[in-house]
């Protein structure tokens, strides 16, 4: 714990952090040393996590990175707080994120960007950023971040470390502050495939207060450090024609390919004709549960309250009005367009319908072959506020994570090197429902 403290002092510039929990974390950990003493400590005993500044700790401030929350004091602690300090992990503190995991870049933060381990002009990615450079940047042993339409896996590639969303319904949303409820999963950022097993297995299972949740218990991980089998490995041809999609990602893929090729598994390229559709259906999903689901945070029953409210309806909207930042109204109000009476149908419930397509194609594809294996993102990394234009262009940035998201379908991404600029590159794996174990074992063998 100190020599992490000592880490994140130094690089306080990056941002990582909206809080350290400093004192706490090092009572905590002489706690521990005295449990590993007796031998009665758990199962993750001297891991120091960093936790997304969206999951509730009881006694601790949590505020999503939204004005409209600064000040607000959980009252009670997320399920998988419960269950990682009760196999003795110490949390050292909450960290950045885009406001109520809005974002793909850490930039619609009130507490600024964070910046990028490898290139500190560049983003972190997001809206996991500061939970995926602590790890990046050894603040902490492990992060655990949300992802509800890439956000674990897209700022670990960006900054050269793993992801990954477990299949939706195996980890527990109970204390999170939630974004878009039928999408949104907690998954852990690591250095290794070990680490994020064995986060995911503390993490993962039933739990009284979320009923999504398959009621199945999950079988402990152990990860297979053996060569596998021969594997069926589909690759989606328009990652490597599409022009969308930078060269040096394109290199990648080719290269991994070629490998995994040399190694005698099958690595066959397929269509997949709802690719278009991927990022509108997610989008319109995502705000209109975000729209249903930040109605809560009116000014009184949580976090700030505009001090220029005189009655009710102006408390409701002077404090929504100055608390939530543009992209959070942005989402809000195409959110409440797109369930409004007149256009219900064309948009909701039309995206629903085409959301099932997408999950039933992609699981046609996860019948036939083992993994889908597709880079994270489109590019790597870019500048610190380079893409202030179009939200629309910045939207299509999500198009390689959000199929896993649509579908409900685990997905890791795993670092694979740097470009030529020294920046961190990330390629994902798609596997079936609740095919974690197996996931993580040929993840373990792709690095
Ligand atoms: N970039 C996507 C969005 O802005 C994903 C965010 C997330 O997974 N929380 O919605």
């Amino acid at each position: 714990v100190k020599n992490y403290l000592g880490e994140i002092k130094k690089n306080a510039h990056l941002n990582a952090f909206n809080e350290v929990f400093e004192k706490e974390a090092l009572i905590n950990a002489k706690n521990v040393d005295e449990r590993i003493k007796n031998g009665t400590a758990g199962k993750l005993a001297g891991m120091v996590i960093a936790i997304k500044d969206n999951i509730c700790y009881k006694g601790h401030q949590v505020t999503a990175s939204s004005k409209i929350l600064k000040g607000f004091t959980s009252i009670y602690s997320s399920t998988i707080v419960e269950r990682l300090l009760a196999e003795d992990a110490v949390i050292i503190g909450r960290c950045n994120c885009d406001e109520f995991a809005m974002g793909g870049s850490n930039e619609n933060s009130f507490y600024g960007p964070v910046k990028n381990y490898a290139d500190q002009k560049r983003v972190s990615g997001g809206s996991s950023g500061g939970s995926a450079v602590a790890v990046q940047a050894n603040m902490c042993h492990a992060a655990i971040g949300t992802d509800t339409g890439g956000s674990v896996r897209q700022p670990a590639a960006f900054c050269g470390v793993i992801g990954f969303k477990p299949t939706y319904g195996r980890i527990s949303r109970h204390g999170i502050i939630a974004y878009a409820s039928s999408f949104d999963q907690v998954g852990p950022i690591t250095r290794s495939v070990e680490d994020t097993a064995l986060l995911y297995e503390v993490m993962a299972g039933p739990d009284e207060y979320d009923n999504t949740l398959i009621q199945q218990p999950v079988s402990p991980i152990i990860v297979d450090t053996q060569k596998p089998g021969k594997k069926k490995i589909a690759y989606l041809q328009e990652a490597l024609s599409s022009p969308g999609v930078n060269a040096e990602v394109k290199d990648v893929l080719v290269q991994y390919i070629d490998k995994l090729r040399a190694e005698g598994h099958t690595v066959k390229p397929i269509a997949f004709e709802q690719l278009d559709y991927l990022v509108p259906t997610y989008y319109i999903l995502a705000t209109a549960e975000a729209s249903s689901n930040l109605a809560r945070f009116d000014g009184v029953h949580y976090g700030y309250r505009s001090p220029a409210a005189d009655d009710l309806q102006s408390t409701y909207k002077r404090s929504r009005s100055e608390g939530f930042g543009k992209e959070v109204k942005r989402r809000i109000m195409l959110g409440t367009f797109v369930l409004s009476a007149g256009y219900y149908d064309a948009y909701y419930a039309k995206a629903q319908k085409v959301r099932r397509l997408i999950k039933e194609k992609t699981e046609e594809i996860l019948n036939e072959y083992d993994f889908i294996l597709i880079p994270t993102a489109p590019e790597p990394a870019f500048p610190i506020g380079a893409e202030e234009k179009d939200p629309v262009v910045t939207y299509l940035y999500d198009i390689f994570t959000v199929q896993a998201s649509l579908a409900g379908v685990p997905a890791i991404s795993l670092p694979t090197g740097n470009n030529s600029k020294g920046l961190p590159l990330g390629l994902q794996l798609l596997t079936k429902h609740f095919n974690e174990q197996q996931l993580l074992d040929f993840a373990e063998y792709f690095l």
